[in-house]
């Protein structure tokens, strides 16, 4: 990370959960949390699924961990059919979503061109949309991974200056994620020093870039101390209270 950078570290449940073991969870966390010294130096975030916000909204409300969502709605209202827009998500006290997730652009068909304007959506609604980008294991096997990584998001810089500087990014080698094969602290210093220079060149240096893939305790450390590398985004591991709370002491 650089001096300057505070650090975030969030968890993204994905489709797990259910209330009897969200309410440990949450409580453990925000207990565990509530003790850490840590707090003064790292933002802390749990994405969890919709159905779940009200209960994230009153297990954490007047903590230091914000909550969030896992997806939006590019439209903020109307006829679309299962949607969740940015005004929903903020009436719920939301901070984070989760856009661009590879889980979404492969699943869900999601271009990159979706993703900017989700982002957009995100900001217009008061939120902080965590940009997800990375690679696959082709691509990267290929060696054209930073061409990628510069395609994904072109669209996103292409929102201007004011509103890049409200985002955060997430690099997620897509090889990495829930594989517990973690990119090595250089070949995501690579990636994140790439993005670094993305940023730089529309004048938005001081944007946190995350790094997720099979991030745990064991590794946090270390991912972290690499220079453009100001956190993660944890997926598997944010459903452990002690795993997570291990990686958030790291950030
Ligand atoms: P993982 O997932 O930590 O389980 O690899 C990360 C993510 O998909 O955000």
């Amino acid at each position: 990370t650089q001096q300057n950078i505070r650090r975030l570290v969030l968890g993204n449940w994905k489709m797990h959960g259910e209330l009897a073991a969200n309410a440990q969870l949450l409580s453990a966390i925000r207990s565990g949390w509530n003790q850490s010294s840590n707090a003064a130096a790292c933002d802390v975030g749990v994405c969890v699924p919709f159905p779940y916000l009200s209960q994230a909204e009153s297990a954490l409300h007047g903590s230091d961990i914000a909550w969030g969502a896992q997806d939006i709605s590019r439209f903020d209202k109307g006829a679309y059919t299962g949607e969740v827009s940015g005004t929903m998500l903020a009436d719920f006290g939301c901070r984070y979503v989760l856009v661009g997730h590879s889980e979404r652009r492969s699943m869900h068909a999601e271009s990159s061109d979706v993703v900017a304007d989700k982002a957009k959506a995100a900001l217009a609604a008061g939120l902080t949309p965590v940009v997800c980008i990375g690679e696959s294991l082709e691509e990267r096997e290929s060696g054209r991974f930073l061409d990628v990584i510069h395609a994904q998001l072109a669209p996103v810089l292409a929102l201007g200056s004011e509103a890049v500087s409200r985002m955060v990014l997430a690099y997620e080698p897509v090889w990495a994620i829930g594989t517990g094969k973690t990119a090595s602290p250089e070949q995501a210093q690579e990636v994140h020093a790439a993005i670094r220079a993305a940023l730089v060149a529309v004048k938005c240096p001081g944007v946190r870039i995350l790094y997720g893939g099979s991030v745990k305790a064991a590794n946090a450390a270390t991912l972290f101390a690499q220079a453009d590398i100001d956190g993660g985004l944890i997926g598997g591991a944010a459903l452990v209270a002690d795993e997570f709370l291990r990686i958030a002491e790291a950030g």
